[in-house]
């Protein structure tokens, strides 16, 4: 049975790759690194969010503190 590389798109056979469909084994761990990375750049953006944003929630909680205090 042939196919073909998702990643390098060679051709490859399943009765002489091992690593089919990929040609090899550096291609089949290249398909494995791209969709951890992927993981990795969606999960990133979030982390550096929340620091600076739970650093300001603490100034906004001391801020209505004080208004709080003085409406009742
Ligand atoms: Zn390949």
């Amino acid at each position: 049975m042939k196919h073909r590389c998702p990643i390098c798109k060679a051709e490859t056979d399943s009765e002489v790759h091992k690593d089919f469909p990929f040609c090899s084994e550096r291609c089949r761990m290249q398909d494995l690194g791209c969709w951890a990375s992927e993981k990795y750049v969606v999960s990133d953006p979030i982390f550096d969010e929340e620091e600076p944003v739970e650093g300001e929630r603490k100034t906004i909680l001391l801020d209505l503190d004080k208004p709080d205090d003085h409406e009742s």
